[in-house]
């Protein structure tokens, strides 16, 4: 009874408009309570920024994804599991997750009175509920929000850690396994402490049950070892356990945040070669090995190497200094080889690199290889790079193999040395047969986890070099960056300006745009012309935010558009690059990339404005025909259609068109041409082109000429001034 009651509650309102621009017919309860408490908490922030480049499931948020949304309108947010009675007052508002997928915000509560107050996600009304019928409907969990200052100091690090990079990335997660980390090393303490059974076992055996005939005593001794070779091995199950559970939970978290990161940097600051890029990414696996298998286990072994030592110390007296003593030799020599394998890794390292782009890039350029008959030249770089990787592997594995030698030498010979020095304390009396059995026994122990310390530096060079490597990944500068939040633009009118914008390329000398300066109204229509690389692409990547100015600024409806999320612009902006990058899958997942919400029947209309639909009509797998890897199965000119059927897909009020028709014949360029005049109508318009042709689309024309504006004004005249030579052009 109580239960309908909410039920009917909650679906009789009617739809209000709040701001959020989900589209007809789908709702994401969890994005409209975060999108509201954003405006509770007075850090109002548009959907769009909140979710860009989140992996949403089904398009929707999930609690974890709702923390991760949160901290871009920095606001902390934490799920937790508590009866809806025990939540406390001071962390409302805080939105419940309520059963079969739906969210409200609560925003107070009165036991006595039995009532709630809520705001429905959907509709973000206000409303007083029944406490029983909403506890009904309650799943059991709440997601907190705080503003990210109000956070006592522990959480804030940890906050911070993941934001910024002023605690370090890597460790702070692995710190947030620590309690698991302190268990392994308890249990590696206990596996040391069991490992001493064995040898007490024996030395006791020889010592007082053979010389006695003590057979009961043997049995017991016997089970004593055998129960500790159970409690052993449970023990050493649990603590790989252990280990595997800490790897996953870090492996999870470390390997979406560094993508999250290279996602969100700076397209300025993009790698420069995507071959040696993935490989310095793929080195996260050597990370891992490094906290998820056994290694980590036998650097916590290490520290127990003493223990055996002082138990040796015990048994055997002075014969403990030869474990001592072989201990420094191994390590010394170790040591002393550091230097050389640390080079030898990092030396792998990037010639693993090297090898990967030279194998992308030859199988990325395969048709351009073999047309231009350069497989010879691939092959040798190819070669080039194999050998030298196979040079410095090979050196790292030599050094390895002789510390290993050696290790196993010193090994062997303080064996020999503990029996010459034990018949010698035998025959003194000083010691048992059973002792000296049980100091050898104990050497071999102490000295195992030594033995592996050749592998071990090199993992630990490895892992080094790669954390390095990926530092340098962590630490470029982010799109999106927490402490410096943007201002909330829910929509554009579309007027752009440039003031005095200076411009060069990453790492380039010279300026690509010098001191370039216009102004387009909203609803203006302009062409930019000019000579090949004379910065027309180059105007419309900064508006995008791709780039950043060197000096000057460029402002969109007035606002500098560094204060703008790029994700919010991007999003107002139709853009057609002057080459189209598709992606493996159908022509139509190839329109909608990026815009799972949209309509079908926008699809419709964007394939009909740009000639999709005329190409598509002739296939029988229509809209479902696959585009091939990169688009390689779709000519040219259809690529570009399909580019312009991504640009034309939202009604946005500014579109900035490269080239639009350079690929298509002149039919097609005429048709595409009259529609798209048609439907970017009252729209911004910056329409780069080489062709006369699409002119007609245009009032007013810019013309470039190595970076700077030349000419700038109505068409006519501007045609008319170039027609006559007027404009001096380098
Ligand atoms: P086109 O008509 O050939 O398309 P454009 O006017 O669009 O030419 P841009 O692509 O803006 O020219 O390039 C302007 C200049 O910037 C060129 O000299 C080019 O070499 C340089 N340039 C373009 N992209 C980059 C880049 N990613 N890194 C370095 N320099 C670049
Ligand atoms: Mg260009």
């Amino acid at each position: 009874m109580k239960k309908s009651s909410l039920e009917q509650e909650l679906s009789s309102s009617t739809p209000m408009n709040v701001d959020v621009d989900q589209p007809k017919g789908f709702h994401d309860p969890l994005l409209s309570c975060l999108l509201l408490i954003t405006k509770l908490e007075n850090t109002p922030c548009s959907e769009t920024s909140l979710i860009a480049g989140l992996p949403l499931v089904d398009e929707k948020l999930t609690p974890e994804l709702f923390v991760r949304a949160s901290k871009r309108a920095g606001l902390n947010a934490k799920v937790v599991e508590k009866p809806l009675n025990n939540i406390p007052d001071i962390v409302l508002p805080a939105t419940l997750i309520l059963k079969r997928n739906r969210a409200v915000i609560l925003l107070s509560y009165d036991l006595e009175q039995g009532k709630a107050q809520i705001l429905e996600s959907k509709t973000g009304i206000e409303k007083v509920v029944a406490l029983d019928a909403l506890a009904q409907a309650y799943a059991g969990y709440a997601i907190y929000t705080r503003p990210a200052y109000h956070l006592d100091d522990d959480v804030a690090s940890e906050v911070h850690s993941i934001n910024s990079n002023k605690d370090h990335w890597f460790w702070s997660v692995m710190r947030s396994s620590w309690r698991i980390y302190r268990d392994v090393l308890l249990s590696a303490f206990f596996i040391s402490i069991f490992a001493v059974a064995t040898p007490l076992f024996v030395m006791n055996v020889y010592d007082r049950v053979v010389p006695n005939n003590a057979i009961e005593t043997l049995w017991v001794l016997a089970i004593g070892v055998l129960i500790v070779y159970v409690f052993d091995a449970i023990l050493k199950g649990l603590r790989g356990y252990f280990i595997e559970v800490a790897g996953k939970k870090s492996d999870i978290l470390l390997s979406s945040f560094l993508f999250e990161r290279v996602l969100g940097s700076r397209y300025s600051e993009r790698p420069a070669s995507v071959g040696a890029f993935t490989s310095q990414f793929k080195e996260f696996d050597t990370v891992r090995n490094f906290y998820t298998t056994s290694t980590i286990a036998a650097f916590v072994d290490m520290p127990f190497v003493i223990v055996f030592i002082v138990l040796i110390f015990y048994i055997g007296g002075l014969l403990a200094v030869v474990p001592f003593i072989s201990l420094l030799l191994i390590l010394g020599y170790g040591l002393m080889m550091r230097g050389s394998i640390q080079h030898a890794v990092e030396q792998t390292f990037a010639s693993g690199a090297q090898k990967n782009a030279t194998l992308v890039e030859s199988m990325v350029g395969l048709e351009t290889v073999k047309t231009l008959g350069a497989e010879g030249a691939v092959q040798r770089l190819w070669e080039q790079s194999v050998g030298h990787l196979s040079h410095w592997s090979q050196k790292m594995r030599m050094y390895t193999l002789s510390v290993n030698i050696f290790s196993g030498t010193v090994q062997q010979v303080a064996n020999v040395v503990i029996v010459i020095l034990g018949v010698y304390l035998i025959s003194e009396r000083e010691m048992t047969m059973g002792a000296l059995i049980a100091s050898v026994m104990l050497t071999s122990r102490a000295l195992a986890p030594i033995a592996q310390v050749a592998g071990l530096l090199v993992t630990y060079d490895q892992t080094k070099t790669a954390l390095e490597a990926l530092n340098s990944l962590v630490e470029k500068t982010q799109e999106r960056d927490p402490k410096k939040p943007f201002i909330k633009r829910p929509s554009f009118s579309g007027s752009i300006q440039f003031k005095n914008v200076t411009f060069a390329y990453p790492g380039e000398e010279y300026n690509v745009l010098n001191d370039v300066a216009f102004a387009i109204n909203p609803g203006e229509r302009v062409g930019l012309i000019g000579r090949i690389g004379s910065g027309k692409s180059t105007i419309h990547k900064l508006i995008l935010g791709l780039y950043k100015p060197d000096s000057g600024s460029i402002l969109i409806d007035g606002i500098d558009s560094q204060q703008i999320d790029p994700a919010d612009l991007r999003r107002h902006i139709g853009y057609m690059p002057q080459e189209v990058t598709l992606f493996a899958g159908s022509v139509k997942s190839n329109i909608m990339y990026g815009s799972p919400h949209v309509e079908d029947e926008d699809i419709l209309r964007a394939s009909e404005l740009s000639g999709v639909k005329e190409f598509v009509d002739h296939h029988p797998l229509g809209f479902d025909r696959a585009v091939g890897e990169r688009g390689q199965a779709l000519s040219g000119g259809q690529r570009q259609s399909v580019g312009m059927a991504r640009a034309m897909l939202h009604d946005v009020p500014m579109y900035l068109y490269d080239e639009p028709t350079s690929g298509m014949d002149n039919t097609t360029e005429t048709i595409v041409t009259g529609r798209l005049a048609q439907a970017v109508k009252g729209k911004t318009l910056i329409l780069v082109t080489h062709k006369a042709s699409l002119l007609a689309m245009v009032d007013r024309l810019i013309v470039l000429d190595s970076g700077k504006i030349i000419a700038d004004g109505a068409k006519g005249p501007v045609l008319e001034a170039l027609q006559k030579g007027q404009l001096r052009v380098s």
